[in-house]
């Protein structure tokens, strides 16, 4: 493989399996899921809660190791943290008694580098908490802890992102605007992002592909292209062929579990 080899996607998950060991035996959270992310694209994973959404990108990340199978960043096995993977939880999880600019510092402080001041500088004002880097997490709405995140990961200058429902706890509005945000970083500075969420249209609004996964034990049941333009504006994100998408996703994730309820209704 080369530096110019186009062949090789970003990432590439090839047959992954995850098996928990529980007190009431072992539990298979994903079953033999494949799928590649190509350089800069942007994939949302989709799917019912408890399909193991969470488990496939801990494995991306290298927090925890399949059962079997591989997730390779550039042809390589992933097989720990990698430090080009970043990531971004439900949770901003800040240090409550480190103010936002000590959070941001904390990973180099763990690494024992510096952070490339100005790089951050530029993060915190294209998210938009300039003169915000004094104040202590507690003194920040969720909208801004979540930014205050994604400033943290992206100061490592990942080569990909990996975001696990990161607007799941915020109000609708925040997490359109959040959802702006991310297409304009990316906008600006295309990077490789594998984005979970359980919401269809937050999926369809950032993503170049989507993954469906099937109830657990998680399997691709479908990936949908999503040709739509850049940026996405409402009269993009309200036509019918969004709409259209948005149902076609929403039926393979729910239309399963109606036609199960459809006997007992009818028995009744
Ligand atoms: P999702 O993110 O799609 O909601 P998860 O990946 O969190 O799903 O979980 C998938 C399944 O694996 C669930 O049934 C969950 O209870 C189980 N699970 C997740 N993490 C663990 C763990 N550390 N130990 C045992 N079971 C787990
Ligand atoms: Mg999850």
């Amino acid at each position: 493989m080369t530096a110019g080899d186009t062949t090789t996607p970003k990432l590439r998950v090839q047959a992954a399996s995850k098996v928990y060991q529980t007190a009431s035996g072992n539990l298979l959270a994903i079953d033999g899921c494949s799928f590649d992310v190509a350089a800069n694209e942007i994939v949302s994973i989709v799917g019912p809660s408890g399909c193991g959404k969470t488990t496939l990108l801990w494995s991306m990340s290298g927090l925890h190791s399949l059962s079997s199978g591989v997730i390779a960043l550039d042809g390589k096995p992933i097989t720990g943290p990698h430090p080009d993977i970043g990531i971004v939880f439900q949770e901003a999880n800040l240090l409550p008694w480190r103010n936002l600019d000590a959070n941001i510092n904390f990973p180099f402080e763990i690494k024992g580098t510096q952070p490339d001041k100005q790089w951050v500088k530029h993060l915190l004002h294209r998210v938009g908490l300039d003169g915000f880097g004094g104040k202590f997490p507690r003194e920040l709405s969720g909208g801004m802890q979540q930014r205050a995140a994604i400033v943290r990961a992206l100061s490592l200058k990942p080569s990909v992102l990996l975001m696990d429902e990161p607007f799941g706890a915020l109000d609708s509005f925040t997490r359109d605007e959040m959802n702006r945000l991310v297409e304009e970083i990316w906008l600006d500075a295309p990077t490789t992002i594998v984005f979970i969420t359980h919401s269809i249209e937050e999926a369809i609004f950032l993503s170049d592909r989507v993954v469906v996964l099937s109830p657990r034990p998680g399997r691709v049941a479908k990936i949908y292209d999503v040709p739509f333009p850049r940026p996405r504006s409402f009269e993009i994100m309200a036509t019918k062929e969004v709409f259209d998408l948005t149902n076609a996703i929403k039926l393979d994730i729910v239309g399963d579990r109606i036609a199960k309820s459809r006997p007992a209704e009818a028995v009744q």
